[in-house]
């Protein structure tokens, strides 16, 4: 296909829908198949995918937006360089109302906190070069897409001889809570959707160990519906054969060895480190922190900051949705004490959590 429109076309759409109607013809039982990307739950709901599939195969949404996969914790400790004195706490948007334990960046804000939002780190290295006095808290929230902007940014800062400038580092990677849900007994996945993004970072390569060692087949898949439905379709093929490949439907943007300008930063200025998932607990090496020559940069250890305890808002289930084992309206808050206007946990907060998704388009 040449042209994008033809991503989006009904009549490919439908033949793709029949061809998953005649994979399954005759495969007793249902499959599992996990999409792991925030834009990729938001393309299902929004093109309604799940309704168009046969009962044999059931959709679940996994850990797939950074934000919402972020802990409490985190949350608390970036109202806590909102609140010290001398200091700009510098965020993507989808960070600022985001509940922490007791407040929110947004509400931190209200309250004359100098919160900022920027559309890229560098906006932030210029905040920090505008504001020689004053200590500027980035924070850095996001999976491989974004580490790299991150690590440029910190060559940046390191260019400009600025001294002020820190990262509040929360960066997450795939595979790795891929292959923890897929331990996990009372979650069978039968097949992974694997981000589009992060994949165009990491390369589809990276999935080979989750299909080899684990046998759980996996579907690099872009965004539009024809994209997903050929990535289903693809998938439901492998699961119904007994099968386990890395597939890449989405090879106009996806390489198997990935964007090797990309992974040579992450590499300089980060390493791998255990991390915490919300929902889902710590994970050995699926975070990145920065390496030692970059720890000056490290606003936890540069800028010590006193941390309320963490408390998680009861009745939220948030941890269970990143882990796929219920859906938002098996939520009793869901709707009720939790929109999108007074979002209770992160999953309602962030424009790709699947609250939001749900909410908005799940009817
Ligand atoms: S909601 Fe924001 S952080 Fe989450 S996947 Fe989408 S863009 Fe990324
Ligand atoms: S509906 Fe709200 S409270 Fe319930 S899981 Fe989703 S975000 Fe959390």
């Amino acid at each position: 296909m040449k042209y994008s429109s033809e991503y989006r076309d009904p009549q490919l759409a439908k033949a793709l829908v029949a061809a998953i109607a005649r994979n399954v013809e005759g495969f007793d039982g249902q499959m599992t198949l996990m999409e792991v990307c925030g834009t990729h739950t938001m393309s299902i709901y929004q093109h309604g995918i799940r309704s168009l599939l046969p009962t044999q195969v059931r959709l679940i949404s996994g850990p797939g937006c950074p934000v919402c996969v972020t802990p409490i914790t985190y949350v608390d400790q970036a109202v806590a360089y909102a609140r010290r004195p001398a200091t700009i706490v510098a965020t993507f948007g989808d960070m600022i109302r985001v509940p922490g334990s007791t407040s929110n960046l947004l509400r931190e804000k209200a309250k004359g906190a100098d919160v900022r939002i920027v559309y890229s780190p560098l906006d932030a290295v210029a905040i920090a070069e505008k504001n020689p006095d004053t200590a500027v808290v980035f924070l850095g929230v996001g999976f491989e897409t974004t580490a790299p902007t991150i690590g440029g940014s910190l060559l940046e800062v390191e260019r400009r001889g600025l001294s002020n400038f820190f990262v509040l580092c929360a960066h997450k990677t795939m595979p790795a809570p891929m292959i923890a849900l897929t331990s996990d007994p009372e979650l069978k996945v039968d097949g992974y959707i694997c981000p589009a993004h992060v994949s165009a970072v990491i390369g589809s390569d990276a999935y080979r160990p989750l299909a080899e060692q684990y046998g759980i087949p996996c579907v690099v898949t872009g965004f539009e519906p024809v994209d997903m439905l050929r990535g289903i379709q693809l998938l439901v093929k492998q699961v119904v054969a007994g099968e386990a490949r890395v597939e890449c439907e989405y090879s106009r943007i996806v390489k198997p060895q990935g964007n090797l300008k990309a992974q040579t930063i992450l590499a300089r200025v980060f390493e791998p480190c255990d991390a915490e998932w919300r929902g889902i607990g710590s994970i050995p090496a699926s975070g990145l922190q920065l390496r030692a020559e970059y720890q000056k940069f490290n606003a936890l250890s540069a800028l010590p900051v006193e941390v309320e305890e963490a408390k998680e808002h009861r009745g939220c289930l948030c941890g269970e949705i990143l882990k796929g084992k219920v859906t938002p309206k098996q939520c009793p808050l869901f709707r009720e004490a939790c929109t999108p206007e007074h979002p209770i946990g992160a999953c309602m907060v962030s424009s790709e959590g699947t609250c939001s998704a749900e909410y908005k388009y799940g009817g």
